[in-house]
């Protein structure tokens, strides 16, 4: 490692810049195209925050709720499968279903798995808690979605070999035989494309892909679901015999999208090439650049980036209560509340915590994510709210995040 390897941020947090992966997957491609910094930022090392790759995330309710939804599904198909079921009339789906505990279970049991790996990520421990409260009100949901997914999948064919013996080069799986497989990742060793597939049906003839998604329907997801199908025409140790594609299918809790194959998947091809060299170039720079935009808002290392911070994607669309700000905290006002001014114009803020053990450095400057703004009349300025959601970064030893 060399100095330029390393880079420090304005509120303290410092890194050490990635290199690009060995085996790209669609999201991070998709992040790299979206903003380079980002992606770096996302993936740098941080050892004085934790000993795990990456800027611990940030992860939103309905994040969580759709990660443990595919949880559950892949836990459904993957007994279906072993028990060789072949449609959910059959009798043993049925006992499937009842020795994982029926549905509510499968749901439950998906959901605290989640919850429990957010447990070891620094940024997400004091707002678990609450986060398992307000997921567990939404298991009827979940339990729902699971049951509509699975409903929803190609549950045909004979129970799979277990030919998935390790392969050398290859990143995971061996040959994917005839059957339904679950989950399966396939890789693309030459062109270094990988990709998790929500479920691979392989036929003697042909292989169909779905993908489910909790979401509502994009381009995106169609554009995903056509580089996975080109991933398995790649894959020559999963798919040894080059079975082409039937179908590529999008499942939705709502609805369900049959995908266009490509006319030309040469020309996919050589564009993933093209994507992943560029890419490459990219983020081995040592300070990728950055891409403010609209997208900055959902940013989960906004906090780290200076370039935001210096654009005008700030202050959100005007019709937002929730804003970042950077602030400069003044004197303190009142028990839970505090003068300071805007970093950038000196617009006057009122900062109001909601407990009183927060302490804040004064004539400091801080980026506070997600707060409550409102015009504060008699100050000709502003009231800026810290909520639980609200996160505070800066000369860390001398502030006390508030809890809600
Ligand atoms: S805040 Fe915006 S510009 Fe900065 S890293 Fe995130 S997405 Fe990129």
């Amino acid at each position: 490692m060399t100095d330029a390897d390393s880079f420090g941020t304005a509120v303290g947090i410092t890194g050490i810049w990635p290199e690009p992966p060995k085996f790209w997957s669609f999201s991070a491609l998709d992040e790299v195209a979206l903003c380079p910094r980002r992606y770096a930022l996302s993936r740098a090392s941080y050892p004085d925050l934790w000993d795990r790759p990456g800027y611990p995330e940030r992860v939103s309710e309905a994040a969580l709720l759709g990660t443990a939804i595919h949880e559950g599904v892949e836990v459904v198909l993957r007994e279906l499968n072993q028990v060789g079921c072949d449609s959910l009339a059959d009798a043993r789906a049925v006992e499937v279903i009842r020795c994982l505990g029926g549905y509510s279970e499968i749901a439950t049991h998906a959901l605290n798995e989640q919850l429990g790996k957010l447990e070891l990520n620094p940024r997400m421990l004091p707002r678990v808690d609450r986060l398992r409260q307000r997921a567990s009100s939404r298991l009827t949901e979940m339990r729902r979605a699971i049951q509509t997914l699975v409903s929803r999948s190609p549950l045909s064919l004979r129970k799979p070999g277990t030919d998935r013996v390790r392969h050398a080069e290859h990143r995971f799986d061996g040959r994917l035989t005839v059957g339904t497989h679950p989950e399966a990742t396939l890789c693309a060793r030459e062109d270094r494309f990988t990709g998790r597939v929500d479920l691979v049906a392989v036929y003697p003839e042909h292989a169909d892909i779905v993908d489910f998604k909790t979401g509502s329907h994009s381009e995106r997801h169609e554009r995903q679901l056509q580089l996975y199908g080109l991933l398995w025409l790649l894959d020559d140790v999963a798919n040894p015999d080059g079975r082409p594609i039937r179908s590529l299918t999008l499942g939705y809790v709502d609805d369900v999208r049959a995908v266009a194959l490509p006319d030309d998947w040469e020309a996919l091809r050589i564009g993933l090439r093209e994507e992943i060299l560029t890419a490459d170039d990219l983020v081995r720079k040592r300070r990728p650049p950055a891409s403010p935009g609209v997208h900055c808002w959902h940013c989960p290392v906004r906090q780290l980036c200076d370039e935001y911070w210096e654009s005008t994607f700030v202050s959100r669309d005007p019709g937002s209560v929730i804003t970042d700000a950077a602030v400069r905290v003044l004197s303190r006002h009142g028990p839970s509340s505090w003068n300071g001014t805007l970093v950038p114009d000196g617009t006057a803020v009122l900062l109001r915590t909601s407990t009183e053990d927060a302490v804040f450095e004064l004539d400091r400057e801080m980026r506070i994510l997600d707060l409550v703004v409102a015009e504060a009349e008699d100050l000709d300025g502003l009231i800026l709210t810290l909520t639980q959601h609200s996160e505070v970064f800066g000369p860390m030893s001398s502030i006390t995040t508030p809890s809600a």
